[in-house]
């Protein structure tokens, strides 16, 4: 079978998968009427096959054995015996497929792939550095539990529909800032607010609790009513009619039972009725008290990751996490109990082109830089305007500097501060003018040769743009003199 020889290339299950899913291909199997019908093929089925040696041609009988237990529903439990252990094996039986040398690869090449899965899973173990969630994240686009991943760093991934149908991997998302966010809420909720929310229900509870008794109280005073109505009809009737007699009784007494029973009823309902728990003051301080303390006991050196994620656990029932744009990722904490709270992360994206509003923001640099705005300049307005870099929560004047380079939007360092100033020189306007290197000037200034202080406002050194200052410079790069002082020839 086809199947078979293309593992050899494609080295895993998974990876065979998802190239027969690329290619939309089916594969046979046996509906329960023994209909041949075909599938899209799913791990388990192509694993099947794989493993099955009727496709080398051979009988085999006793490829399982029993566990000497059963299932609730009666049947045996079995477990795979090795290849070495099958009872029968009789080859060249069917037309076969494959060799049986080809098969017994296969073989070899999945018991491979299965011991690296167990090698990955038993990584996958709480461990110092593992991701904290683990076991309680689960995916927010497509509902199924995400698994944890080491890649260079923690990671959240959701594998499933990638696993089991060869699908695109759903999302992976990085751990430690989710971790971040999670842990922070889990500390939040033994605060001030949160005890304030705590309070606003056990009101709102209260409430309900009060409506329930009215209307309870109300049903008891309508029976009571009909009662009493009951008790006057049978009160009136002529007592030698007996049969309308009887059957008055009989109503009243019906009545009566039912009155009783709504008010033992409301009764049991009121003592039951918990009081709403107030909290004495001590019993507020001493929650607040632990609020402060719960950072302390979380970073304090004993705490190994199980004794965290246990904690986590106490108060989360789970987290959902869906990343809604490439810097974006939505989390929904539901706490045990049902209440649920949301909070975001925006996570460091790889590149600059993979920021959701990348083009927008590529379009407003090129035009402010264009504009004459400085690098840092430009960052600002950026970042007001909402953009950020692609690994911080602003924009960096250095991711500036590289977009527009790329762009070729040059600016040399003299035109970092573009503006030419009347009546002066930059260095390297000077530097031009003298066709000298600005290298030549900056040594001169710096040796003591050429004395100049810098420009405080203008943060430069500034040359007086005159004849003299060209002249003087030709004859020191000539040798003609050695010194040159700009100080006091600016000064008079
Ligand atoms: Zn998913």
């Amino acid at each position: 079978m086809g199947v078979c020889q293309s593992l050899g290339g494609l080295v895993s299950v998974g990876k065979l998968l998802r190239s027969f899913r690329h290619r939309g291909l089916a594969v046979p199997r046996l509906d329960r009427f023994g209909e041949v019908v075909w599938r899209t093929p799913t791990d388990s089925i192509i694993s099947r096959i794989l493993k099955n040696p009727a496709y080398a041609g051979a009988f085999v009988y006793g490829r399982t054995r029993s566990c000497g237990a059963t299932y609730a529903n009666g049947k045996t439990i079995t477990t795979r015996r090795p290849m070495e252990e099958w009872k029968v094996i009789v080859k060249d039986r069917y037309p076969a497929y494959i060799g049986w040398a080809d098969f017994e690869r296969i073989q070899a090449m999945l018991r491979d792939n299965h011991a690296e899965y167990v090698r990955n899973r038993t990584r996958g173990v709480p461990r110092d550095g593992a991701a904290l969630l683990q076991g309680i994240v689960w995916c927010g686009r497509c509902g199924h539990k995400m698994a944890v991943e080491y890649k260079n760093a923690n990671r959240y991934v959701c594998n499933f529909l990638q696993r089991s149908q060869g699908g695109p991997l759903c999302q992976h998302l990085p751990a430690d800032p989710i971790d971040a966010q999670v842990v922070a809420a889990f500390f939040a909720t033994v605060s001030q607010e949160e005890l304030e929310a705590w309070q606003r229900a056990q009101d709102t509870r209260r409430q309900t609790e009060d409506a329930l008794d009215r209307a309870e109280a109300q049903q008891v005073e309508r029976l009571r009513y009909q009662a009493l109505l009951a008790e006057r009809q049978f009160n009136r009737v002529d007592p030698d009619n007996r049969l309308v007699a009887s059957e008055l009784e009989h109503r009243w007494e019906a009545a009566l039972r039912e009155l009783r029973e709504a008010e033992e009823a409301l009764t049991l309902h009121r003592a039951s009725r918990t009081q709403p728990d107030a909290l004495t003051s001590e019993e507020r301080d001493n929650f607040l008290a632990l609020g402060s303390q719960l950072p302390a006991i979380w970073h304090q050196a004993g705490m190994d990751r199980s004794q965290k994620k246990a904690l986590l656990r106490c108060l989360i029932e789970k987290v959902i996490l869906h990343r809604t744009s490439p810097e974006r990722i939505d989390i929904r904490i539901v706490w045990r109990g049902g209440e649920v709270s949301e909070a975001q992360v925006e996570p460091k994206v790889y590149a600059l082109h993979a920021l959701s509003r990348a083009a927008d923001m590529q379009a407003r640099m090129l035009e402010l830089a264009r504009q004459g705005l400085t690098d840092a300049e430009v960052a600002n307005v950026l970042t007001s305007e909402g953009y950020r870099s692609p690994r911080c929560h602003h924009v960096l004047a250095r991711t500036v500097q590289v977009f527009r380079q790329r762009h070729r939007v040059l600016r040399g360092a003299s035109r970092t501060h573009p503006r030419h100033i009347p009546g002066w020189l930059t260095m390297s306007e000077l530097a031009r003018r003298l066709q000298v290197s600005r290298g030549w000037i900056e040594h001169h200034v710096r040796n003591g040769t050429i004395v100049i202080v810098r420009d405080v406002a203008a943060k430069r050194y500034l040359f007086p743009d005159t004849k003299k200052t060209i002249d003087v410079l030709k004859k020191l790069r000539l040798g003609k003199i050695d010194h040159i002082n700009f100080v006091t020839s600016t000064s008079k």
